[in-house]
């Protein structure tokens, strides 16, 4: 039966109702700041959002996301390809393209769509599309749907990369190599260094998706790449407006001019409807204050290194390096999820990921860090963690 499938799914829910655990879907009720929001009737810490900068709640970001939308009206109401291209769009692209310093950008709604579309559309039957074994769920929904080869490297390792190129030969030249800046459940960073060497030494074409890393390394926020001093081996630049800059939406940069032709050929931008330019303004908004205010990196790097500080020292198992993801691993799923359960009572709303979305088959409490959260935000954190009651160390 074609609905049978998801009878595993929808029993799994039933169970977690029984027991009054919404892991999946709690519902923000208010949000306060870009820190604090009630979630199921309790005022909470967020620290479970992506918002990496902060911005979301930038008094700039929202005036211009406010004049936005009282010029240009609340959506486009069409494709880029047909009626959706505004000249907010174009200056968007123009602002990324500058970023960069590479001649070639286009702009998509949502992040999802644009490694989709891109891996999607870049390579085709004949072709190989090489990606980290933890690639995200866009990158491997797009590689699928290209109809080309896909194999998968060991995660973060460049050896293995080299390895499977050299065993493509010569079709190593017009391979897709595919990874992300950070990664998304475990925060650990690409040896961008050793995979950019081996791209030179075999060929290919390497997109970074920079989604986690956008904002957070690099000069100016321009990501993993530009932080290891390789962004000249990169033939795309992917990623997305939907964490460090605080509104949602996607983009590539790219040195090639055939990216201008790809546009017209990716389905996932012809066939869906432009951002709304309130979207697109406040987009642009936090773009330049993260160009313009390095601050706001550090502040987030020193969040993310005491906090993975404080939790390794409570003895929990977290992720290998620190970074603005600190995740908790857990063997058992049930101790993750009444862990989840008693941080949110505790008042410290975290993301939990279980398997088969966690890489190592371990079940993540993840937290993900702000610019914005304070001293005292994060030691509350960290207290809630170590609490025999309320955290998970007192669940081990
Ligand atoms: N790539 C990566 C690595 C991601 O983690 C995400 C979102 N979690 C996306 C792409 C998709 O971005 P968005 O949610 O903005 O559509």
């Amino acid at each position: 039966m074609l609905l049978d499938k998801f009878a595993p799914m929808a029993q799994i829910r039933a169970e977690l109702a029984a027991a009054g655990i919404r892991p999946f879907g709690a519902v923000t009720e208010r949000l306060i700041s870009a820190t604090e929001a009630v979630v199921e009737g309790r005022t909470v810490i967020l620290a479970g959002t992506n918002n990496y900068l902060g911005l979301s709640f930038d008094p700039r970001c929202i005036a211009d996301a406010q004049e936005a939308a009282a010029r240009w009206g609340t959506g486009t109401t069409g494709s880029r390809m047909a009626n959706g291209t505004f000249a907010e769009h174009l200056a968007l692209e123009a602002e990324l393209a500058d970023l960069y310093g590479l001649p070639h950008a286009m702009v998509f709604t949502t992040g999802f769509s644009a490694t989709q579309g891109l891996c999607a559309t870049l390579a085709g039957p004949g072709d190989v599309i090489l990606l980290d074994a933890d690639s995200h769920a866009s990158i491997y929904s797009g590689a699928q749907l290209s109809g080309a080869e896909v194999l998968r490297f060991k995660h973060n390792d460049p050896a293995d990369l080299e390895k499977r190129l050299r065993r493509l030969g010569e079709r190593a030249a017009d391979t897709l190599i595919v990874v992300e800046g950070i990664y998304s459940m475990l925060g650990d960073t690409a040896p961008l260094a050793e995979i950019a060497a081996v791209k030179r030494e075999y060929g290919g074409f390497l997109m970074v998706d920079e989604a986690h890393s956008l904002g957070v390394l690099g000069e100016q926020g321009r990501g993993a790449a530009d932080a290891a001093g390789v962004a000249d081996a990169v033939d795309f630049f992917v990623g997305t407006f939907s964490k460090s800059l605080g509104a949602i939406g996607g983009f590539c940069a790219s040195p090639h001019a055939a990216l201008e032709a790809v546009r017209f050929s990716t389905r996932a931008y012809i066939f869906t409807a432009s951002a709304s330019p309130s979207v697109v303004a406040s987009t642009r908004a936090a773009l330049a204050i993260m160009r313009a205010e390095p601050q706001l990196q550090r502040r987030l790097w020193a969040n993310a290194e005491r906090l993975y500080a404080g939790l390794r020292d409570l003895g929990l198992q977290v992720g290998p390096q620190p970074g603005p993801v600190v995740a908790v691993l857990l063997d058992d799923r049930d101790t993750a999820l009444a862990a989840w359960q008693r941080l949110l009572d505790a008042g410290i709303y975290v993301n939990l990921v279980v398997p088969p979305a966690s890489p190592t088959g371990a079940s993540l409490l993840r937290c993900s860090l702000s610019a914005a959260h304070s001293d005292a935000q994060i030691g509350r954190i960290i207290a809630a963690f170590a609490d025999p009651v309320a955290g998970a160390a007192g669940a081990l």
